[in-house]
């Protein structure tokens, strides 16, 4: 091979990641502690007696209800961050957790990672998962958490472009390992959770480790435990007073409000 097109193959390389590293530039923002001192708002940093309390990847027929029964039991409301395709795939799962009054959020389309630029697939799929949501639950999502918390600009610019908000968590429980525990999701949680954030589980194994969703749902009476134990009330985002306004107006929402609220990984993406 000449030097001349060894160069050329050297830039051919670089021009990419380049372009990759600004695509994935606003992905910083999974950095924890970064986040949620400089984009509290981004970060579900919310009103200080409260945590929001949020379900990732599904709905699941199989694990999705069991979640409900315990959320039930604690007298607990949550948002749920559910996939365009896993509504489409279970309609009835999606609507009992709207008539059970829990919040549906969008978490994409279908849970792939964005190494690439794909701006008008993000807009179109991002468009099409509100729309599932709207036409099967009645509810208008106000919220997007993209997969593995990556907001590269396109997603960016799609969920503002939809009025959506997003919105990531400052506290995780790592329960997508296949090694989680109750106790280990329960001290992971408690380790990064203060007044006013935003607690991030799953409740299917859609994308994480085979059965995991098993370690979050046992944890979750430990967890909301801790939290009013400590004077804090758990709710869904829409009671959390994220600052900022949203432009879905409440009454699209169909999800009551609390008076006075106002609506509004590691480096190796982990499973958020
Ligand atoms: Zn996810």
């Amino acid at each position: 091979m000449s030097k001349g097109s060894r160069a050329a193959r050297a830039a051919c390389a670089v021009v990419p990641v380049a372009a990759a590293l600004a695509h994935i530039g606003p992905a910083a923002t999974w950095l924890h502690g970064p986040r949620r001192l400089l984009l509290p708002a981004l970060a579900g940093q919310g009103r200080p007696d409260h945590v929001a309390l949020t379900f990732d990847d599904g709905p699941d027929p199989v694990s999705t209800p069991l979640f409900l029964d315990v959320l039930d039991g604690l007298g607990v409301r949550a948002t749920f961050f559910v996939l365009g395709e896993n509504v489409v795939r279970h309609p009835a799962q999606a609507r009992e957790l709207a008539r059970r009054g829990h919040e549906l959020a969008v978490h994409g389309w279908s849970h792939d990672p964005p190494w690439l630029p794909s701006p008008a697939r993000d807009a179109r799929e991002l468009r099409r998962a509100v729309q599932v949501v709207r036409e099967t639950t009645g509810r208008t999502p106000r919220w997007y958490r993209p997969p593995y918390g990556i907001l590269t600009t396109g997603r960016w610019a799609a969920a503002r472009r939809l009025g959506l908000r997003p919105v990531l968590w400052t506290a995780w429980g790592k329960d997508w390992r296949r090694d989680a525990t109750p106790a280990s999701v329960r001290a992971t949680v408690a380790a990064d959770l203060r007044g006013g954030g935003t607690v991030l589980l799953h409740d299917t194994d859609h994308a994480s480790a085979p059965g995991s969703w098993r370690a979050a749902l046992a944890a979750l009476p430990g967890l909301v435990g801790d939290c009013r134990a400590a004077g804090l009330e758990v709710g869904p985002l829409l009671d959390h007073g994220v600052a900022g306004k949203t432009r879905v107006r409440e009454a699209e929402s169909g999800v009551p409000t609390t008076p006075g609220a106002v609506p509004s990984r590691s480096p190796t993406p982990g499973q958020p």
